[in-house]
């Protein structure tokens, strides 16, 4: 009998890994028609100077315009696209999407760098640069020397002297690299001294803790000193309070990003946004 069941069981798994593989199917042909009718939309949230007051750049972040159901976040659909064939293809309308909005700031007087997305493993397919060459043709207008790409990892960087030499080739195209979260999961210090980068970005899970955490308190400080020994820029993620902000300052991180400066919102609620943006009295004060 439990010889039966034990079979069962398999079949019942084979089924439902079946039934997984079927979905995942259904869901790659669902996004590759949601792109193509145009319902993903690059949001932007301002990247800031706490010390001068000034917005010093944008990130892009993907939102999908779902007709049924509403504006979903990238964690709702990127299992879907990495990994998948439809990480180029994705990686291409984010480019193309970011690019766009680089030509409309430049053509409305806007002057900083906006920062793109780019997973791991995209980054890692061999003729990235090339690939990414190819793309910046299409729009010949826009300033590439502002355009910022984050690396963002769900995986591993393999293969750092590739990796390495690709990261070169982008910015001889004028590109600049961050390093996304910087600190978590697979990012490590080897990075820092293999890669060529120009921005660590501080992990939000170490901001968040810091206020009564001594060891993401420890660990932020850390990174703040690493990014100044590589001749590296800093800027940290998730700031969600105005005293986040100010201790950040105290430990000589002026870059920021989070929900206390701006949530990611539309390009034309961003345009506007970005006039009405003032930093704290006490974050200035500090000058
Ligand atoms: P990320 O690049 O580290 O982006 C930061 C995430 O934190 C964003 O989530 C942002 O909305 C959120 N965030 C910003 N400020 C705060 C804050 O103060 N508090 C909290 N709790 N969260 C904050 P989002 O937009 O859901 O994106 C999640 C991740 O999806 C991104 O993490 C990035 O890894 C990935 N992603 C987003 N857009 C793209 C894209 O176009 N391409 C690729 N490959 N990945 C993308
Ligand atoms: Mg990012
Ligand atoms: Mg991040
Ligand atoms: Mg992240």
């Amino acid at each position: 009998a439990a010889k039966q069941a034990g079979r069962n069981r398999f079949h019942e798994f084979d089924a439902a890994q079946e039934r997984e593989m079927l979905q995942m199917r259904a869901q790659i042909v669902h996004l590759r028609e949601a792109l193509a009718a145009g319902q993903f939309e690059l949001y932007l949230q301002p990247k800031v100077d706490m010390r001068l007051g000034t917005v010093v750049g944008a990130e892009a972040l993907a939102r999908w315009n779902h007709p049924q159901r509403g504006v979903l976040s990238p964690g709702a659909f990127l299992p879907f696209i990495e990994g998948t064939e439809l990480e180029t293809l994705f990686g291409a309308w984010v480019v193309d999407a970011g690019l766009t909005l680089l030509d409309d700031f430049c053509k409305a007087g806007l002057q900083f760098p906006l920062s793109i997305n780019i997973a791991a493993p995209h980054l890692q397919q061999k003729d990235f640069a090339p690939w990414m060459s190819e793309q910046l043709k299409a729009h010949p207008q826009a300033p590439v020397h502002l355009l910022d790409i984050e690396i963002t990892e769900a995986t591993a960087l393999f293969h750092l002297d590739r990796v390495a030499q690709t990261l070169r080739e982008l910015r001889a195209l004028g590109i600049t690299i961050s390093l996304d979260d910087f600190g978590t999961g697979y990012s490590s210090l080897t990075y820092l001294r293999r890669l060529p980068l120009n921005t660590l970005k501080i992990d939000q899970s170490f901001v968040s803790g810091m206020m009564d955490q001594a060891g993401d308190l420890a660990i932020v400080q850390g990174v703040i000193g690493l990014a100044r020994s590589f001749g590296y820029k800093v800027i940290a993620e998730g700031v969600e309070t105005e005293d986040q902000g100010q201790m950040l300052l105290q430990m000589g991180c002026a870059q920021a990003q989070g929900y206390f400066i701006a949530r990611p919102m539309p390009a034309a609620a961003f345009l506007t946004w970005l006039h009405s943006w003032q930093a704290p009295e006490a974050w200035v004060r500090l000058n």
